[in-house]
């Protein structure tokens, strides 16, 4: 089990319930607390923090654990579950036809998430193409296309067109022979109205089946109001944490999905096309506790 990995501090209150037959709520205290610091030092969001706590206390008090099964293995189950509930599952991405548009602040990812998506369906044997509709930042076209000829996909912009719908529009008739079409969107330093209504528009043109916002997983406590923004504005149904190869542990992301009822879809580990992960628990409770 993933747990079979943690933090030393965890695995000693653990291991303080090895033997016992009976758990009292001292222990399951001791527990709860170290993995209390261990989300928040990750970034994880006071309230989800709390309700986490609340959730393994009650369970592990109240529950009766299975005929066989130790004090230790009972409560690391229930520690298990309840942070399995709190990451959630991966992103249900059919490998079809479809069109993802990604919307996130500046220097996000975005633009180089594109092009990872785009490289990984591409090894799923599907036909991508990059849609470039950032009209905003200098340098956006070369470096989206610059990435797409490294991740060897197709590829859409115009640096002469000023109008991102219209881009999207030829766009998206540009790439019909495509199967998966990544719109990648404009970001600023701040969610401010021009850009929800400029990406509102792209949103409204392109109709995409799925829209995923992409956090830096140094994003701390602003995650919340950031995804509550784009969800209002375009709906989000899965999350993209960049950057989890620096010393950020992307657990403020959890905020953003928890705002947005999504899930996260990928993890991006590095700046070349190939350093992308599809999110799994496992691995990222993992990340989270360690
Ligand atoms: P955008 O403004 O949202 O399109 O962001 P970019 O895709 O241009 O990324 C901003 C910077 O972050 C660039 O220098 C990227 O190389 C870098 N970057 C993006 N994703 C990752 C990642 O997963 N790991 C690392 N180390 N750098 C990343």
């Amino acid at each position: 089990m993933v747990l079979d990995d943690l933090g030393k501090s965890l695995r000693g209150a653990l291991d303080d319930l090895r033997g016992k037959s009976r758990i009292d709520e001292e222990d399951v205290d001791a527990v709860v607390k170290e993995i209390q610091r261990s989300l928040l030092q990750a970034d994880v969001d006071v309230d989800l923090v709390m309700s986490l706590s609340d959730s393994i206390k009650s369970r592990a008090l109240d529950e009766e654990p299975p005929q066989g099964t130790s004090a230790r293995d009972w409560v690391l189950r229930i520690v298990y579950e309840e942070l399995v509930e709190l990451v959630g599952e991966s992103t249900d991405l059919p490998l079809e036809n479809q069109t993802i548009m990604l919307a996130g602040l500046y220097g996000s990812g975005k633009t180089t998430t594109a092009a990872k998506m785009a490289w990984w369906f591409s090894t799923k044997g599907l036909r991508p193409a990059i849609i470039q509709t950032d009209t905003d930042r200098p340098g956006a076209y070369d470096q989206s296309k610059e990435m797409a000829d490294r991740a060897e996909v197709d590829f859409y912009g115009d640096p002469d067109e000023d109008d991102p719908v219209k881009i999207a529009r030829e766009g998206l008739e540009a790439t019909e022979s495509a199967d998966v079409r990544i719109v990648d969107t404009a970001g600023r330093d701040g969610l401010n109205e021009e850009l929800i209504a400029q990406i509102e528009r792209i949103e409204q043109e392109v109709n995409p089946d799925r829209n995923l916002l992409v956090l830096d997983a140094a994003m701390g406590q602003s995650a919340k109001s950031q995804a509550r923004d784009f969800q209002e504005a375009i709906g989000i149904e899965g999350v993209v944490i960049t950057k989890l190869d620096g010393t950020a542990k992307g657990g403020g992301a959890l905020a953003a999905v928890d705002e947005t009822d999504s899930t996260i879809a990928f993890l991006g580990t590095g700046e070349t096309v190939q350093d992308i992960e599809r999110f799994e628990p496992d691995g990222f409770i993992s990340r989270l506790l360690g």
